[in-house]
């Protein structure tokens, strides 16, 4: 049965919640960036905010954000796009490419930078070399995401940087820092973190819209996003667990991943004071933010790096 637009008679796309109106093209995509409006206004998402780094993988979300950041503060904000190339063969280069095609068309100053070309390994190196690293492979792909968001951001003079974690992403990870026991963790997963010395200030626009919410506002746009899994993304464990038993929630609770951020952001977080000791060393090799003589960042770095060096060194000697 063809459903219309409540609001304009149109022929409808999708419902929207709360409420679950159905709504046409135009419709669903005012719906989408006034919920992600509010929520810049209810975190003060932009305070002080005049340039932004805005991180785009070319996934669903990241290019959600750039649109509806750009759509809705474009002409007060100075956005400077950031997709790094991570070096998944098969995932990274059709991710890179969705991400340049949504800055070009949208006219945002962009970067792209090339962990290989930088900074001389990749994470599928890291993922082949994980006993070397002492990291799982979504460990050091997160380490390198915020280690090279911060250092652009730093380089371009941006006040702040915007990242894609939707509400799935957020409500997943407070599940899991709980259930770990990582309660300190949590003031990682506020909408906004503000600036500490070189560490730039990070912010989260979708923090309140879910996965399903905005792969219909790309889809609506006709924005291009690349829509495979990561093959390191890990199938089994807690996490795919924890993932499918919040959407089962859902699904019986409607809003319970919403009721439990808000309520984590406004009544657990201003609670918690991070222990003193941490990243507020320099690292010795970059002079970024560390939690001890050299950042995370490096340790991992110079691991590859040096022992890559060393295998190169040794077959020569053989050869
Ligand atoms: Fe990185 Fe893991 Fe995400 Fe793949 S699934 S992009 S390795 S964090
Ligand atoms: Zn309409
Ligand atoms: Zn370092």
């Amino acid at each position: 049965m063809l459903r219309r637009c409540t609001i304009c008679g149109e022929r409808a796309v999708a419902r929207a919640a709360p409420g679950r109106r159905y709504l046409c093209a135009k419709h669903y995509a005012e719906h989408f960036e006034r919920r992600v409006a509010r929520t810049v206004e209810k975190y003060k998402l932009l305070r002080g905010v005049e340039r932004l780094l805005v991180a785009v993988s070319g996934g669903k979300d990241s290019v959600a954000l750039l649109h509806a950041l750009h759509r809705l503060y474009g002409d007060r904000v100075e956005l400077v796009g950031l997709t790094i190339d991570l070096g998944i063969e098969g995932y990274s280069s059709p991710q890179v490419e969705a991400a340049k095609q949504n800055f070009e068309a949208l006219g945002v100053e962009y970067r792209v930078v090339r962990l290989s070309k930088e900074y001389g390994f990749t994470i599928d190196e890291a993922s082949r070399r994980r006993k070397l690293v002492r990291r799982p492979t979504c460990s050091v792909c997160g380490i390198v995401k915020r280690y090279i968001m911060n250092s652009v951001a730093l380089e371009v003079s941006a006040d702040a940087v915007a990242t894609g974690h939707n509400l799935d992403d957020l409500s997943l990870f407070t599940l899991m820092s709980i259930a770990q026991g990582r309660v300190d963790d949590l003031v990682k997963l506020a909408p906004r973190t503000e600036r500490a010395g070189r560490l730039v200030s990070r912010i989260r626009p979708l923090a309140l819209v879910s996965g399903k919410e905005t792969l219909t506002y790309v889809v609506v746009l006709g924005a291009p996003f690349h829509h495979e899994n990561c093959p390191h993304a890990p199938s089994d464990g807690l996490r795919p667990k924890l993932s499918a038993m919040l959407e089962a929630l859902e699904d019986s609770v409607p809003e319970f991943r919403r009721m439990m951020y808000t309520n984590i952001v406004s009544n657990l977080l201003p609670r918690i004071t991070r222990p003193a000791e941490v990243e507020t060393q320099t690292c010795m090799v970059c002079g970024m933010p560390a939690s001890g003589k050299t950042c995370s960042f490096c340790r991992i770095r110079l691991r590859l790096v040096e022992s890559g060096k060393n295998r190169v060194a040794t077959s020569s000697l053989r050869g």
